[in-house]
């Protein structure tokens, strides 16, 4: 859907979201930019018809600006998929860690999306802004669905008082639910049984979950036995099963040969009496975060999944079960790039020069954290010659504090912008206050209309949390 770029960029002009044909939708994890990007006659960088420039003039730098046309877009693509291509009833869930605010949930509430957690803040926000978008207990219920591998008796409580499905993870989590469900009568606790399936993905160690040596679920050879005890337990509803095997992959075959697994676990699992009829198969499709990076499309991915999931399920003799996919990075992750202002330079003749900007890994850890790499273009002048290859540094005091090592640029001046791409995912909501810096405002953009979804912090805002004991004050 997208041509695959064969040569090295000249000018910002190159990164632009690139039609195949006029009515082909661009997946937008394919894409480097937001699907509205554009260049204006100012020659500034424009998405969801803002220019980039006079955003980071309005809201100051850095600043995250999220396309909403490129999120609903991804929502779209995700539900009609597992309309074209799946035969029974799904649904699809977003992984909220990877952006968890008010205004995210909101757009993607209104795609009747649900929502999966992985704390009690999150399921707090969550809970929050579907309230105050009007929805009902029960609806917001329906809508949540509850992970993690140490949910604490606190979170427990919190979930079973919403209604919302459990995701369990482990032994001393089933049994803390059992007992805390027997205290509630007449009500049955919604949960999904998680296990590690064994399958080896090719992602960066840190974000591999579905392997045998992981902290994440029920280990295989315990699943026949948690079966049995779920069969006992009158305050569980066990609705079904649910693995996650890593995030940003780019193959197919890893979800493939789970849904294979699971279907041969669901199929174990109601010859225990269980009426397992949902199969969640987690998320993990990955984004095009350089020129080399080649994901498939969303399309491609909900197809070889649901394909799997139909014929493991022919080939078991068992009905279809409910299929859900819950996706982060791939839903929002495309549609948000990071601007930041240039400041200071450093030239180390015959070795590299880096070019700072004004944020750095307490708005974006990625790089530090995984080695992540990003594209990066110059919002404020977009037809310039790519001719300098220079390292993006951020401000804090660490020397692995860069943001794009060896970058692509043309020649760059204080004041310019530098905008990063594909920082949707896992970049706010990893953001931390460390050099005690606040953390950046984020804007919603569509139609030429910006609207403000986070408040830059402020320095009073740092300081909220500290308290001066009193002896000190003597
Ligand atoms: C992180 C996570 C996801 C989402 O992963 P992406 O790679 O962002 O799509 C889904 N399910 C679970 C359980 C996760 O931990």
């Amino acid at each position: 859907m997208i041509a695959t770029p064969t040569k090295t960029p000249h000018t910002g002009q190159d990164y632009l979201p690139k039609k195949v044909t006029e009515t082909t939708q661009l997946s937008p994890n394919q894409s480097l930019l937001p699907l509205t990007a554009n260049i204006n006659n100012h020659d500034h960088l424009e998405i969801g018809g803002c220019d980039l420039q006079t955003l980071v003039e309005q809201f100051a730098s850095p600043l995250y600006i999220l396309d909403e046309t490129t999120l609903r877009t991804a929502c779209h693509q995700y539900r009609d998929g597992f309309k074209t291509y799946y035969q029974g009833e799904s649904q699809v869930i977003y992984a909220s860690k990877a952006w968890s605010s008010l205004a995210v949930v909101g757009v993607i509430a209104t795609e009747n999306l649900g929502f999966d957690v992985v704390s009690g803040g999150e399921l707090y926000t969550t809970q929050k802004a579907l309230t105050q978008l009007g929805y009902s207990c029960q609806e917001i219920a329906q809508k949540i669905y509850f992970h993690g591998n140490n949910k604490s008796v606190a979170e427990l409580e919190q979930a079973l008082e919403m209604g919302c499905t459990i995701i369990v993870d482990n032994w001393l989590e089933l049994q803390t639910l059992v007992q805390l469900g027997e205290t509630i009568p007449n009500q049955k606790t919604p949960i999904l049984i998680r296990l590690t399936p064994g399958i080896e993905c090719h992602t960066h160690e840190y974000i591999r979950t579905g392997h045998l040596d992981s902290k994440f679920g029920f280990d295989p050879n315990q699943l026949e036995t948690v079966f049995s005890y779920i069969a006992e337990q009158k305050s569980l509803d066990c609705r079904g099963l649910h693995a996650h095997i890593g995030s940003q992959i780019f193959e197919r075959q890893p979800h493939q040969d789970l849904a294979g697994v699971l279907v041969e676990w669901l199929k174990i699992g109601q010859e225990y009496g269980l009426t397992l009829s949902e199969l969640n198969i987690g998320g993990g499709l990955g984004i095009r975060y350089t020129e080399d990076d080649d994901p498939p499309s969303i399309e491609e991915w909900i197809k070889a999944a649901s394909e799997a999931v139909m014929k493991a399920c022919q080939r078991s003799g068992i009905p279809l079960p409910k299929l859900i996919a819950e996706p982060g990075r791939s839903l929002i992750g495309s549609a948000c790039v990071t601007a930041y202002t240039v400041g200071s330079s450093k030239e180390i003749p015959d070795i590299r020069t880096y070019v700072a900007v004004d944020g750095g890994m307490s708005d974006n850890p990625r790089p530090i954290t995984y080695q992540s790499s990003y594209s990066v273009v110059l919002g404020n002048k977009m037809s310039a010659e790519i001719n300098e290859t220079v390292t993006v540094a951020g401000k804090h005091c660490e020397s692995g504090d860069i943001v794009i090592k060896d970058a692509q640029l043309p020649q760059t001046h204080p004041g310019d912008i530098l905008v990063i791409m594909g920082t949707g995912a896992y970049n706010y909501s990893m953001a931390s206050n460390y050099n005690r810096l606040p953390r950046p405002a984020a804007v919603l953009v569509n139609n030429g209309e910006a609207n403000l979804i986070l408040k830059r912090e402020t320095y009073d805002d740092l300081i909220r949390q500290d308290c001066l004991p009193e002896k000190l004050l003597s």
